[in-house]
Parts: C-alpha cells; sequence; structure tokens
C-alpha cells in the first residue's frame, strides 16, 4: 500500500522535466580546481530513499561526480565516533556566515575553526582522523563503502592532485592552525587526506544510500549497524542546518528547511529525519558555491510535498 508521502514523492517526482525546463541553468562549474571545470554542466541528478527502503530516481542520478565537501559529514562521523565530546575543544559547532575558504576567522579564534564543514574545520577534522587511523586513505574509504554497501566507491587520483596543486588557501589554512599547536600531524599528510576525501565520486543513488543513517537515528539501514549514536546523528544533523551552507546556510534553512550539505562539484544531500534522504546533483553554482538548480529544485520539492522540518 503506497502511503500518503510516497504518492507525494511519485507526484513531485514526475513534475520535474517540466519543473527543470522552466528553470535558467544559472551559474558556473567551479573552476579553482582545474580538474572540476571539465564537468557538463547540464547534468541533473536526483534520488530520494524513504525511510522505508522507497527509491524515488530521476535523471543522470546514476552517474558519478566529485562529492567534494559531503565528503566532510562523513569524516565528521567517522571522527567523533572515534574522538568522543572532546572532538568540541578543537572545532566549533557556531555558523561561520563566512565563505567555505574564509581564512579571517581564525585569526581571531586563535586557530580554533568555527565549525567542522568549513574547509578549516575539516582540515581539522582530518587531523584527528590521522592521528587516529594507521591507514587513514584505507580505513575512510573502507567506511565510506559499508555505508553505501559497494566496493568500488574510490577516491578520483587526477582530481585529487588537480587540489593539491591549486590548493594554497588549505595549504595556509593547515598551517596556521598548527602554529597555534591545533594541529598534530604532518601538515602534507592532513592536507593529502582531505584532498582525496573531497575527490570521492559518488552518484546521488550511492549518496543518498551513504548518508542514509543520518535520517534513520544513526543506523546503516543495509546492514543495521550502529554508524553513529543517535544522540550524534542529531549533533551532526544540526551542524548540517547551521553549517552546511557556510555563508548561505541561512537562505537554504529558509527555502528548503532540511539539514543539508554541498559540495563545489554541485552536489548536496539533505535529510529529513526518520523520513528520508535526498541527494541531487547540478554542477553549477551561485556565487557562494552552491549547486544553482540543486537549491531551487529542493526548495520545490519540500515546498510542494510540505515536506520540511519546520
Ligand atoms: N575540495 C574543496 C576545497 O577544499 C571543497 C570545497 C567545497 O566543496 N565547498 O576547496
Amino acid at each position: 500500500m503506497p502511503t500518503q508521502d510516497s504518492l507525494d514523492f511519485q507526484k513531485v517526482f514526475s513534475q520535474l522535466s517540466t519543473q527543470i525546463k522552466q528553470l535558467e541553468n544559472y551559474g558556473e562549474v567551479a573552476s579553482y580546481i582545474p580538474e572540476l571545470s571539465k564537468v557538463n554542466p547540464k547534468k541533473f541528478g536526483i534520488h530520494l530513499i524513504t525511510s522505508d527502503n522507497q527509491h524515488f530516481d530521476y535523471g543522470d542520478s546514476q552517474e558519478k561526480f566529485s562529492i567534494q565537501s559531503i565528503a566532510k559529514v562523513l569524516s565528521l562521523s567517522m571522527a567523533f565516533r572515534l574522538e568522543g565530546p572532546s572532538l568540541w575543544e578543537r572545532v566549533g559547532v557556531e555558523p561561520s556566515g563566512n565563505a567555505f575558504n574564509s581564512l579571517s576567522q581564525l585569526e581571531l579564534e586563535h586557530g580554533i575553526p568555527r565549525n567542522p564543514f568549513i574547509n578549516a574545520g575539516a582540515l581539522l577534522i582530518c587531523d584527528v582522523l590521522v592521528s587516529h587511523l594507521n591507514k587513514p586513505k584505507e580505513e575512510f574509504i573502507h567506511f565510506v563503502r559499508k555505508l553505501v554497501g559497494n566496493d568500488t566507491i574510490n577516491y578520483c587520483e587526477r582530481i585529487a592532485l588537480s587540489e593539491k596543486e591549486h590548493g594554497f588557501r588549505n595549504a595556509a589554512m593547515v598551517n596556521f592552525m598548527k602554529s597555534y599547536g591545533n594541529i598534530k600531524n604532518e601538515v602534507h599528510e592532513v592536507l593529502d587526506f582531505y584532498f582525496h576525501l573531497c575527490s570521492i565520486e559518488m552518484s546521488c543513488a550511492q549518496l543518498a544510500q551513504a548518508m542514509s543513517y543520518l535520517s534513520s537515528n544513526g543506523i546503516n539501514p543495509l546492514n543495521n549497524e550502529e554508524v553513529v549514536t543517535p544522540s550524534r546523528a542529531k549533533r551532526i544533523n544540526a551542524i548540517m542546518q547551521l553549517c552546511g551552507f557556510y555563508d548561505e546556510a541561512g537562505e537554504f534553512s529558509f527555502k528548503v528547511g532540511l539539514p543539508g550539505k554541498s559540495g563545489v562539484g554541485g552536489g548536496i544531500v539533505a535529510i529529513h529525519p526518520e523520513k528520508y534522504t535526498i541527494a541531487l546533483w547540478s554542477p553549477r553554482l551561485n556565487a557562494k558555491g552552491n549547486s544553482y538548480r540543486g537549491m531551487k529544485i529542493l526548495e520545490f520539492f519540500t515546498t510542494q510535498t510540505k515536506s520540511s522540518i519546520f
């Protein structure tokens, strides 16, 4: 028996092609990481998984793309699991109101990044993982593969290298935090791990699966294993709500009304706790570095289905 929710989701998915045709595809694909600029800007995919495992799918949803900063949610989850609440002595949980790659707050706040989703915070999380893991890259990708239930998920060496060759701001941030004693490992090792996790490639369908534990109280629905405790899933969703879109987090809350995370590859994941996980990909970015059409379509989706958390 289809539920009212699934009928609503089905209806909105059937309206997507009309909706996308009416919408301008504004914005530019990310080019500060040269390899990312090679993507076809017309791509559009979306995939939704409900908490009772129904899947809704549209467009290029099975095509892999660079998940970039969306990986920061997965690295935070792993670091929170390994380090526990002492994590919050080294990184905050407040929105930054600044661009993802901003350096200015770091000096004022003595090398403690505002939150784990701006680049400085994500680099700090990488440092925590490098401290805890024997083989950080291998162990992290293994963690991600288990979430997706797919052993082919991998880093893209081409993109990791491209970012490494141009990642001067990220290098500045790690060095800066190290000068305050808030980075414990070698700068090059932290950067290498960070560039790799940003380079992970997944499709919308895989990404929605990977993040489903956040709409299931921390449980991976594929194997019923606890990824994070229910309380920690709540906290990670709260940080997504406040910080997932950097200096556009307010706008995303205002228009879409879900915890979410974006990446400069044009991906967005949003969570409706205990209801669904939705992943979307459209490479052209707005001025704040978030997917232009992705935000518009999610606004349409939550409005039509009346399924924001507010
Ligand atoms: N790898 C990118 C960077 O460090 C991630 C940024 C993003 O997706 N917002 O600049």
